[in-house]
């Protein structure tokens, strides 16, 4: 079964990917509910993206950080437009190019491309820091909902 994936548009390059056209890549709202659900649906399609040469492209075209994206592209999980989980082979040179902006060339500038999900410019690679991935703050409300054993 292949469904429509009519809500991203110009996907004409990615039309040609092996991923095209199967809804466990960009995962309706309505079969999830938390970040979990959703990698639990797309982690085992993800290996698709092993070794496509459309990864690049596909974070181009989908914008996945800046539609808040929910799914897989180009390699990666997508939560709300973060990245949750990455193929071991994702390539930072597979996201856009940096923007360069005031702040390059301190931690502020490397946090300015890791949110909008872009390649750290030279000046910036070395404050580079990963994020806290949302999947961990998912659980940490979960242990915060456990009864105090003391
Ligand atoms: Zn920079």
């Amino acid at each position: 079964m292949t469904g429509s994936r009519s809500a991203l548009p110009g996907t004409h390059v990615t039309g040609h990917a092996p991923c095209w056209g199967d809804p466990d890549f960009a995962v309706a709202d309505s079969r999830w509910k938390t970040g979990k659900d959703l990698v639990a649906i797309c982690e085992p399609v993800l290996y698709v993206c092993g070794g496509c040469p459309f990864r690049a492209a596909c974070i181009k075209q989908v914008v996945p950080a800046k539609n808040e994206f929910d799914g897989v592209c180009g390699g990666r999980i997508w939560l709300n437009g973060v990245i949750v989980h990455a193929l071991p082979d994702a390539d930072p040179s597979e996201l856009p190019p940096p923007v360069i902006r005031k702040s390059c060339g301190t931690a502020a500038g490397s946090r300015a491309h890791r949110r909008a999900v872009e390649q750290q410019c030279p000046r910036c690679e070395p404050f580079y820091q990963p994020g806290p991935n949302p999947l961990d703050a998912e659980d940490d409300a979960q242990q915060l909902e456990l009864p105090n054993v003391a």
